[in-house]
């Protein structure tokens, strides 16, 4: 079974809490605080495997969370770290995010990607001595992890793919031009997942072509397998089209060519446009000369080159080959998309859903979507600083602390963040 499609969910690990602790030791007058801190949560990292070739992984493991932190100690003993968790892809995946369908990440580059960051690790009490405040009985909460849904989606890296109908060759091709093996028979729609093969041109200089299940008429709307499969070209550089010519199952090559090429147009324009070579396959069993050279002339008058071999013995192969190698030097790359997911702002809530303790004249908030908010704003950024700003003020949480009683001059204090009150 080929899978190339999988939607997840992820869950990084949460912070370890801060703990609340005071020097002891025997005949040491009470000493100051030594609360450590919280570890961080573990992240959970996609890195691609080149061994893998489907998603089938994750067909039926769903939900994956990393290591929480853990919570510090008395002796400014720091929580250990969570772990993290990786999640082993194929190359070639794309990364989207579920409701708006937009890209987060196509991990084609091999670099290992954060998909979702472990929460902060809370402090302890012991950075929170100050000079006007030399016990402090707080220590902070770590925070959340990020919590997210992603859809995987595999998009072939492939220099080169063939399409073509069920039969025509196309996996025979792949197996004599390539390392890849690639099952053949004498019936339509052996191939049920694509085949990979890298074929060398020249010392040093090689590409990938992709064998993928045959189009068959009806796909570019859903009907058969062909549909889901055509996702898989659509980085190719270069297509090579392949015909039957031989007329030995009584179709009309340039009728089959005009086919593909209609089904190629209908799952999209630009897949339309991509540039072809035209392959007539079986040449040495095509006794009738007519059916190859109408296709030969419709093609190149459409443009296209065109050549005639025999997948099967071999014949032309080694040109072709070349010719494919000289094309794609004149091709740019293969397509790397280019994430365009915007993460939502965090929003904010009720100053009622928020718990306030009162150390002193240190007012401490935290709790319910506060925990959010802090997790996900980067206080090095003014923006998101901006942001975060308005979200407590439209939230009535300083009116709230009015009515406690908080003077100018007061510490706010809201996870590892801690401001001074001014009306
Ligand atoms: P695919 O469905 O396009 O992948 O087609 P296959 O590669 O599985 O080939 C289908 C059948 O056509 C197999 O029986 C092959 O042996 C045969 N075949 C492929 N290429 C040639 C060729 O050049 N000449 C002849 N005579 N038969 C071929
Ligand atoms: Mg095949």
């Amino acid at each position: 079974m080929f899978v190339d499609k999988a939607t997840i969910t992820v869950k990084a690990g949460k912070g370890g809490d801060g703990c609340v602790s005071f020097h002891r030791e025997k005949y040491v007058a009470a000493g100051g605080p030594d609360g450590g801190d919280g570890g961080r949560g573990g992240d959970i990292i996609l890195r691609t495997d080149n061994n893998m070739s489907t998603l089938m992984d994750f067909r039926y493991k769903r939900k994956y969370q990393a290591g929480d932190g853990a919570n510090g100690a008395s002796k400014r003993f720091f929580g250990k770290d969570g772990q993290d968790l990786i999640i082993k892809v194929p190359v070639g995946t794309v990364v989207r995010d579920p409701e708006t369908g937009t890209i987060i990440k196509d991990m084609s580059d091999g670099e290992p990607f954060v998909l979702a960051k472990g929460g902060r690790g809370g402090w302890g009490n012991k950075h929170f001595a100050t000079p006007t405040r030399q016990v402090p009985r707080f220590a902070k909460p770590g925070l959340p992890g990020e919590s997210r849904q992603v859809i995987l989606e595999l998009k072939l890296l492939a220099d080169v793919g063939l399409v073509g109908f069920p039969n025509v060759g196309k996996s025979t091709l792949l197996a004599a031009a390539s390392n890849a093996r690639p099952k053949i028979a004498n019936y339509h729609f052996t191939t049920l997942f694509p085949n990979l093969g890298v074929v060398y041109a020249q010392e040093g200089a090689s590409f990938v072509m992709a064998d993928i299940p045959g189009i068959i008429e009806g796909a570019s709307e859903g009907a058969g397998l062909g549909h889901d499969f055509l996702r898989h070209i659509d980085r190719c550089r270069l297509l090579v089209h392949m015909v039957d010519v031989s007329g030995c199952e009584g179709r009309d090559p340039v009728e089959d060519f005009k086919a593909i090429n209609a089904e190629l147009a209908g799952y999209s324009r630009e897949l339309s446009t991509r540039p072809q070579i035209v392959v007539g396959n079986k040449g040495d069993i095509a006794y009738d000369r007519e059916a190859p050279d109408a296709l030969k002339a419709l093609a190149e008058d459409m443009g296209y080159e065109y050549m005639e071999i025999s997948a099967a013995t071999g014949d032309n192969v080694r040109a072709l080959i070349m010719k494919i190698y000289e094309k794609l030097t004149k091709l740019p790359p293969i397509t790397v998309y280019e994430a365009d997911y915007v993460a939502p702002l965090p929003t904010g809530g009720k100053a009622e859903d928020v718990r306030i303790e009162v150390d002193d004249d240190t007012y401490i908030l935290s709790g319910g979507w506060l925990e959010h908010l802090v997790a996900s704003t980067n206080f090095g950024d003014h923006e998101s600083l901006m942001h975060f700003d308005k979200q407590l003020r439209e939230s009535g949480i300083f009116k709230r602390l009015e009515e406690m009683g908080i003077k100018d001059g007061d510490t706010v204090s809201i996870y590892n963040l801690e401001f001074e009150y001014l009306h």
